[in-house]
Order: structure tokens, then C-alpha cells, then sequence
């Protein structure tokens, strides 16, 4: 395995430069049964990198052709790879993950330059894939298995078998990890993959097709069409040999490609948006608190689903809280994400600060306060203020609304029965983060959350064989264990005759 260490802005600078170099000169193609592949149209579009606005390389725009061809091949590929012995399918997986852990450092580096986020975080990407891949190797075999359901007549059998092809469509905040959370459990399954990577981070799914083919993944199991939402996304989610579509991104865009897929009939897993609340009572562990809020809405730029954005703080301790929070929001290292000490970097596009700053005229307008940050580091580039927002009410927007960037709205609650109110008040309902040294307490609000997934007296740290999504308008379905196996198979069941029993007999002798 390589070193981990990342040391300086300088030497990162240093070591990516090749690999941006090479992309410079040849651009990014689609890779469509296991060759690089332009455009027919020959159309491109570019790639700025949000560290500094510079242009990074153009990225073949594909259309309903190269989701064509690479649907056929994903078809094609399908007959041989949903067949292959289960061991053998593992082994390759294995494989995979080794190569993601032997190329982790140019992964994380251009993740960090193509997205934004630190390298500190970007770091463990490669890792976290390859985690993925493991994790879903090792169930590979498992991944057919069945119940067995006997009746006085017939011995019932259950048994899973692969979907078929399928569409994986990723957004652009952390590419590379959710792009592996979606093709592991697929190529495990026995299913082939079509990629439809962000349009505004498209460059580490690259590598991760050449490291699967590397790795011995036949051609044509994944292949990668790389293009806008509108042109390629829709053909992929209209394609009729697609089975089903795997989609993380927006609320609205999984409303799209529901009905987009809906003439095709396609399954779907959607994991969207999150106005996810952290609820603080008074009797927590509040020095660990304080450190959970500020993670969960400030790394990653606040570009993170499962942020939490909403502070809900029972009113005893909100002033002496908030005071706190802002003092170390004030601390917060903002910069060059491929500065190892930079713990917030730019965000993804101008225009994504545009949205975010928006916000902040929106919480003027509505009464609240900006208590923290609420604009830009400085005049050119994509870099905000991490921004505390105080004096909210649950009506407004926002608190209401994903803001998907560094703010955070705080909002002082009574007693456990308003903050379960308030924590409810939203149309999402992704994740929760509940803190409290009183168990009954923990229980009782978990329970009463509207959220897949809630964390007591801890930030989301992701176990893999847990189920992983969002209730409301947060998604539909879950990741992770058996569920994968769940959207990407079919489930089976086969009735053998244990004897000879009647069969009603219509027509005479
Ligand atoms: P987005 O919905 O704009 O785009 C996501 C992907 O969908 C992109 O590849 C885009 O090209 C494609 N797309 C857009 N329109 C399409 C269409 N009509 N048909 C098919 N594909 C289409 O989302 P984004 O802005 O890239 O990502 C941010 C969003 O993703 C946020 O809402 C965030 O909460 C969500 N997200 C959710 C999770 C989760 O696990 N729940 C994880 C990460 C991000």
C-alpha cells in the first residue's frame, strides 16, 4: 500500500501535476466496452477545477448514441459476467480494491483539484472505495442465496438472480466514494453498469473504470458516458435495456428520471436531498457536541447530504452553545483544498455560490441574523465564509430548504416535544443526529424521528452492513448489507412437486 502522507500545498501541487497534465492533452472520453470512446457528435464541454476557476480539460458530451452503444455493451457483457462463477467475480473485486488502495494519493489529489473538497478528506476516498469493493467481494457469494419455504405439497425455494444492466447516475459533491457505494454492490450482484458521472466532477471516474479493467472486470461490465443531466441522463434513464437506475443527487432530479423511467417501467433507488437536524439537549456531552456540529456541517464545505444544517438547541443552553460554536467557526481554516491544513475548501462553481449566498440575503429578508460568516473569503474564487444563521424560525426558508453548503441555521426549542416537531417540520428526511445523556430520552426521539438514519451522541460514521438512504423526499430505498443486493437482483421463487397431487383436470380424458 502506498504511504499516506500528503505533506504540503506545495508537494501536492507537485505530484498531481502529471496526472493534470495528461488530462490537459487528451481530454476525458467516455469508455464504452473498454476503450476509450469519443463522441460521435464529437461534442465537448469544459472542466474548471473550483480551486482557482482555471480550466482543467474537455469532456466528451455524450447523447442517446454513446448511451446506445454503451447500454449494447453492458448487454452484451451482462450474458457473461452475471455467470461467472461467485468466486471468481470476488476475486476481481478483491483485485479492484487493491488497486483503488495502490492508487489512492493521485485519487484523492485530482478529487480534491476536480471537486474542491480537502484533501484531508479527499485522502481516504480511494480508501473508503476500496472499502466499498471489499466489503461487497466478500458477499458475492452469499449474494444468490434463498429461503427455503416448504409446503405439504411442493418444496418452495427462493433464489435471487442479477437485474441486468443498470444505470448508476452520481452527483458531483464526492464522486469517486458514492460512485463505488453504487458500482460494487452492483458488479457483485452479477449486473453490468452503465456510469453517468456529474458533469461538474467527472474526472476520477476515469480512472476507476481503467483500475476495474485493470483489475480483470471484463469489458463492457462497467462503462462510462460522461455528458449533461438533460442529454445523457435522460437517455440513460429512458434506455430499455437498462433494468433499473441507482441515482444520488437532488429531490427534483429524482422526480425527473422517475418519470423519465417510467415508460421502461425501470426500478428505482434514489438517494436526494437533506435538511438533516442535530438536536442538542441540555443534558449532553456538549464539548462533543460542539465538535460533532461544526464536522457535520462544515467538512466537506458543507457539500454533503447528510449534513447536519439545522442546529435544533434546547433554549437553557443556546446562547452559551451558539457562543461557542461561533468562536470556533471563526477558526475554521479555509483555503487551497490541496493544502493539508485547509479544513474548508472552495465550493464546486460560481454558481453554487451564488445559491448559497443567496441564502443569506433570503435570511435577511426573513428576520434572521447572520451571526457568522455569510459571504464570500474574497472576491474572486468559490470560497464562502462558514456561516452561522441565528434567530430562525421552522418556517422559514432556511430552515426549510437544502442550502448544501457551509451554513448552518440554528433554531432554540423548548422542550423534547417542540424539538421533535421542529426536527420533523421539513419535507426531507435523510438523516438525524440526536444528543442526550438520557437513554429513555435517545430512544423515544429516535423513534419519533422521520429520518432512515439517526446517529445518538455521534456524527454519521458509516458501518457498511447498516441500511443507508432517507425517508420523505430524501430518497427511496437503502444501501448497504443486503439491501444492495435487494435493488440490483431479482428475487426468485421455484416450487418443486414433492409427489404426485391432484391437479384439477379440465377438459375430460
Ligand atoms: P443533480 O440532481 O443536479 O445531479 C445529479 C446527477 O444527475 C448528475 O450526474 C446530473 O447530470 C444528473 N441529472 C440531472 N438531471 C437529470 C435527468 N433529468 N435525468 C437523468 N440524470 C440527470 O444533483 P447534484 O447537484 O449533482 O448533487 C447535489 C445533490 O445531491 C444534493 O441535493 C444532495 O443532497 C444530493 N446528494 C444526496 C446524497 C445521498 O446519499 N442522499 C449523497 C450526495 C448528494
Amino acid at each position: 500500500m502506498e504511504k499516506p502522507a500528503i505533506m504540503t500545498l506545495d508537494a501536492n501541487l507537485q505530484e498531481l501535476a502529471p496526472t493534470l497534465e495528461a488530462i490537459r492533452s487528451q481530454g476525458v472520453q467516455h469508455h464504452i466496452r473498454g476503450s476509450k470512446t469519443a463522441s460521435q457528435s464529437g461534442k465537448r464541454f469544459d472542466v474548471h477545477s473550483p480551486v482557482d476557476g482555471s480550466p482543467t480539460c474537455q469532456v466528451a458530451a455524450g447523447s442517446r448514441t454513446e448511451i446506445d452503444s454503451a447500454a449494447s455493451a453492458a448487454k452484451e457483457a451482462f450474458g457473461h459476467w452475471s455467470r461467472i462463477d461467485g468466486s471468481q467475480r470476488s476475486k476481481i473485486l478483491h483485485r479492484i480494491a487493491d488497486l483503488l488502495e495502490q492508487n489512492a494519493r493521485r485519487i484523492g489529489l485530482l478529487e480534491s483539484w476536480d471537486t474542491g473538497q480537502p484533501i484531508r478528506f479527499m485522502s481516504k476516498t480511494a480508501a473508503r472505495g476500496a472499502h466499498n469493493f471489499r466489503y461487497f467481494a466478500d458477499k458475492v457469494l452469499s449474494a444468490r442465496d434463498g429461503q427455503s419455504l416448504p409446503s405439504p405439497t411442493l418444496l418452495n425455494l427462493t433464489t435471487r438472480m442479477p437485474i441486468g444492466p443498470v444505470g448508476v447516475i452520481t452527483p458531483w459533491n464526492v464522486p469517486f466514494m458514492l460512485s463505488t457505494w453504487k458500482i460494487a454492490p452492483a458488479l457483485a450482484a452479477g449486473c453490468t453498469v452503465v456510469h453517468k458521472p456529474a458533469e461538474l466532477s467527472p474526472l476520477t471516474a476515469e480512472i476507476l473504470v481503467e483500475l476495474c479493467e485493470e483489475a480483470g472486470l471484463p469489458a463492457g461490465a462497467l462503462n462510462v458516458v460522461h455528458g449533461t443531466g438533460s442529454e445523457a441522463g435522460v437517455a440513460l434513464t429512458e434506455h430499455p435495456d437498462i433494468r433499473a437506475i441507482a441515482f444520488v443527487g437532488e429531490s427534483a432530479t429524482g422526480s425527473d428520471i422517475m418519470r423519465q423511467g417510467s415508460a421502461t417501467l425501470k426500478r428505482v433507488h434514489f438517494e436526494l436531498g437533506g435538511k438533516n437536524p442535530v438536536i442538542v439537549f441540555e443534558d449532553a456531552d456538549l464539548d462533543r457536541a460542539l465538535d460533532a456540529v461544526i464536522f457535520m456541517i462544515f467538512s466537506l464545505n458543507g457539500e454533503r447530504c447528510t449534513s447536519s444544517s439545522r442546529l435544533l438547541v434546547e433554549e437553557g443552553i443556546a446562547e452559551e452553545f451558539v457562543a461557542r460554536l461561533k468562536r470556533r467557526i471563526g477558526n475554521l481554516r479555509i483555503g487551497n483544498p490541496l493544502d493539508p491544513a485547509t479544513e474548508v475548501g472552495p465550493l464546486i462553481s460560481e454558481q453554487h455560490v451564488e445559491k448559497v449566498l443567496s441564502y443569506v440575503k433570503i435570511a435577511h429578508d426573513e428576520g434572521a441574523t447572520v451571526a457568522a460568516g455569510g459571504r464570500r473569503l474574497a472576491e474572486n474564487g468559490c470560497y464562502v465564509l462558514p456561516t452561522l444563521l441565528c434567530n430562525a424560525t421552522s418556517d422559514m426558508r432556511i430552515a426549510q430548504e437544502e442550502i448544501f453548503g457551509p451554513v448552518l441555521t440554528v433554531i432554540p426549542f423548548a422542550d423534547e416535544e417542540q424539538a421533535l416537531t421542529i426536527a420533523n417540520d421539513v419535507r426531507y428526511g435523510l438523516a438525524g443526529y440526536v444528543w442526550t445523556r438520557d437513554l429513555e430520552r435517545a430512544l423515544r426521539v429516535s423513534d419519533n424521528l422521520q429520518a432512515g438514519m439517526i446517529w445518538v451522541n455521534s456524527h454519521n460514521v458509516r458501518h457498511l452492513p447498516t441500511p443507508f438512504g432517507g425517508m420523505k423526499d430524501s430518497g427511496i430505498g437503502r444501501d448497504g448489507g443486503d439491501w444492495s443486493f435487494e435493488f440490483y437482483m431479482e428475487r426468485k421463487h421455484i416450487a418443486l412437486a414433492t409427489g404426485k397431487h391432484p391437479i384439477p383436470r379440465l377438459g375430460g380424458n
